[in-house]
């Protein structure tokens, strides 16, 4: 029995075996009885990250479990709990998270170990706001840590390298409402004359566009409402955002005008869990027959980098279904591609072209080079660790977490031999 392909069709897993583990001690058990081994999330990587030679680990049948501490304001979750099932409890609770990506299917783990993010000027990626750690080393032993670790900003965003994460500790904030606003037709020169002023009109801005004509297809605003009896007026927005127009209350999915598939839009406020996501928990999500990409570049560098991709509009719009460009803050995390810096995020949802796709990389990461393009690690993209280790000024740092928690290399694979240099070693 295979283990089967990722949530996209596009990569077949290569692994041996797929395991469930009930519990962190099965976890433990299988890591030490593996040479080597991986852990599975949610699948919805796009490229060889989670693969192993071994065993994939897949944890969703722990029970989540999911433990509020109102004075810490934290929430306990299992690792293999999707966004979905722990926003619903949350809310259930009065309580939130900071920000949610695109889509509520995906694991916390495997979220957190990439650095999958939203959009927002003020909000860092979804690994921000981890705080703690439950992890099976390399060595079958289970370590718990904490922001006050020392090497704790190594330990989050680390690709599956150091251990099996088992349960995730996240900041959470009294419960918020968010509502969503649709505009068509933002002029191009708009986004080029006033990029700041557009990606900062809401808590979380998305463009979408395709790279042709004259203007961005959709501009999604998602507003946070003060709170009810804060005394703040309602907001009220107008009917033209720069140049775009509103979209009133129709239903339009980045994917496709006839895909209904989005959470609420036409400024209907809402928790949220139900708001910050573009793609509802019971639909597909996207489109599903795609393939991804996405560069992190300085925020700074925004317009000139937007601009310089844009000279291959005519390359890239025939394989495109959508390009979508968010905001992410600057974090502290070794391995974020938000790493340092406040970032754009340039992202492509291809048409499942695979060769279309390998051709046109290396000149987007051309087009992109002289603003240190930093790639999704969960989506394709061409570079190699030769141009993507120097990206990381912490790398050395990581190299020897990945050392000291895993001595053997059982968490080794092809993707981190490749992107990384980590070599697989001789187990
Ligand atoms: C339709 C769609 C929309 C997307 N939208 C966004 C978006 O809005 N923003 C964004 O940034 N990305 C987005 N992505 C990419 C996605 O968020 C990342 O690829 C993410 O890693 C997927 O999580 P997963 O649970 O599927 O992990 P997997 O793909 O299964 O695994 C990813 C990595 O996490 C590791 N991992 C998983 N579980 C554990 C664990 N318990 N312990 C240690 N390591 C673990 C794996 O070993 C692997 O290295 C999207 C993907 C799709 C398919």
């Amino acid at each position: 029995v295979t283990v089967g392909a990722n949530w996209a069709g596009s990569y077949e897993y290569g692994a041996s075996e797929l395991l469930r583990p009930r519990s962190t001690e099965e976890v433990a058990a299988a890591v030490a009885g593996a040479t080597r081994v991986r852990a599975l999330g949610t699948r919805h990587s796009f490229n060889d990250l989670a693969d192993t030679t071994g065993s994939l680990l897949t944890l969703v049948d722990l029970e989540p479990n999911a433990v509020i501490d109102t004075d810490a304001a934290t929430v306990t979750v299992a690792s293999g709990t999707r966004f979905a099932v722990l926003g619903v409890h949350l809310e259930a609770h009065g309580w939130a998270l900071h920000n949610l990506g695109s889509l509520p299917h995906i694991s916390i783990a495997g979220a957190v170990a990439t650095g999958t993010h939203g959009s927002g000027v003020g909000n860092g990626n979804l690994s921000t706001a981890v705080s703690g750690l439950e992890i099976v080393t390399g060595r079958g032993d289970v370590v718990r840590v904490t922001r006050s670790d020392p090497r704790f900003d190594g330990m989050v965003v680390a690709l599956g390298a150091l251990g099996v994460v088992t349960r995730v500790t996240l900041d959470i904030q009294p419960t918020y409402q968010v509502r969503q606003d649709v505009y068509l037709d933002l002029p191009w020169d708009a986004v080029l004359g006033s990029f700041d002023a557009i990606v900062s009109a809401a808590y979380s801005v998305s463009l979408f566009t395709d790279w042709s004509g004259e203007t961005l297809k959709q501009v999604w605003l998602k507003s946070r409402l003060p709170a009810p009896g804060s005394g703040a007026a309602a907001l009220e927005l107008p009917d033209e955002f720069f140049g775009a127009r509103a979209a009133g209350d129709k239903v339009f999915s980045p994917a496709g005008d006839d895909i209904d598939n989005t959470t609420v839009q036409g400024g209907v406020p809402g928790p949220w869990s139900q708001r910050l996501p573009h793609f509802r928990p019971d639909a597909t999500p996207s489109n599903g027959d795609e393939i991804q990409t996405e560069y992190f570049v300085d925020r700074a560098d925004a317009v000139a980098a937007i601009a310089a991709v844009r000279a291959l509009a005519a390359k890239i719009t025939p394989h495109l279904l959508v390009t979508e460009f968010r905001t992410v803050a600057a974090d502290a995390l070794w391995l974020s591609p938000a790493y340092g810096r406040d970032s754009l995020a340039i992202h492509f949802t291809w048409f499942n072209e695979p060769d279309a796709v390998r051709a046109l990389l290396p000149l987007i990461e051309a087009a992109l080079a002289p603003f240190d393009p930093r790639p999704h690690w969960g989506k394709w993209f061409a570079m190699g660790a030769s141009e993507v280790v120097p990206k990381y000024e912490r790398f050395a740092d990581f190299r020897a977490l990945a050392e000291e928690f895993d001595p053997q290399g059982r968490f080794r694979n092809a993707y981190l031999e490749r992107v990384l240099g980590l070599g697989q070693g001789t187990t």
